[in-house]
């Protein structure tokens, strides 16, 4: 019942409310990691796009004031995660805020001795558990190159956002329970690899980053299943098929 009013609003947003394709398409060109998708999985995406933006807001904070185009350009990468999944992964939460660079977020957490400390560092990004989603539009835009910048942000906080949409943020997202004993073998067995190389000095490809916690290592390893899906399949092929799994999608075998 839930389900079918869901659809029910959802091809009620598809037929009032349209993105013009001059932006659909700059939007497009600024993400060259979509030239794997063929027209009918665009035609998908772009519908997504349309339910995503209908469904959160995306302000701007600081003074920065989000164009048409960034709002499309955050959407599509935060849509492309859930091509072939459910947008429902992303219910729970409304905003995205997009600050004019690095923000402090200030919030404070107490360690396991009672300690508070105060969050003073600056960030790029930062998926709250049942909040919002928070980007630093300079980092968002330098995500486009690959090559140049070795991430993906707006991937890697969605990625958390899904990671959340069974709980913490673990590296365990939900998926069926016949599932996740694989899942969490192949993940583990990657993540002390991973820790161990970095924790030796190694100059790993994929953002050490990753090794700071289970969490982070699926969110990181997101990013390059998605912007650089061969560099994931020769470093972790294990992982690469999990991953392959879980979001239905085999980008690796499409790149040209
Ligand atoms: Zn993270």
């Amino acid at each position: 019942m839930l389900k079918a009013l869901r659809r029910w609003r959802e091809r009620r947003v598809l037929r009032s409310a349209a993105l013009p394709d001059a932006l659909w398409n700059e939007a497009c060109e600024a993400l060259p990691f979509l030239a794997i998708y063929d027209s009918a999985e665009r035609a998908r995406l772009r519908d997504l796009v349309v339910l995503f933006l209908d469904a959160k807001s995306i302000v701007g904070a600081q003074g920065h004031e989000v164009t048409p185009l960034q709002r499309t350009i955050i959407a599509i990468q935060a849509c492309v995660l859930v091509l072939n999944l459910d947008l429902s992964l992303f219910d729970g939460f409304e905003n995205v805020v997009v600050y004019p660079g690095e923000f402090v977020p200030g919030w404070e957490y107490e360690d396991d001795y009672g300690v508070v400390h105060r969050q003073d560092d600056p960030l790029a990004g930062e998926a709250m558990h049942l909040g919002p989603v928070v980007l630093s539009w300079p980092d968002v835009e330098a995500s486009a190159d690959w090559d140049a910048a070795q991430m993906n942000l707006v991937i890697h906080e969605f990625a958390h956002k899904i990671d959340m949409a069974d709980g913490d943020a673990n590296g365990s997202p939900p998926m069926a329970d016949d599932a996740r004993s694989g899942w969490q073998r192949v993940m583990r067995a990657a993540y002390d690899d991973f820790a161990a190389r970095v924790g030796a000095g190694e100059e790993t490809e994929i953002d050490p980053y990753a090794a700071e916690a289970p969490g982070e290592f699926f969110a990181v390893l997101s990013e390059v299943f998605f912007a650089e899906p061969t560099l994931l399949r020769d470093e972790y092929p294990d992982v690469y098929r999990a991953f392959a799994q879980f979001y239905r999608q085999d980008p690796a075998a499409r790149v040209r």
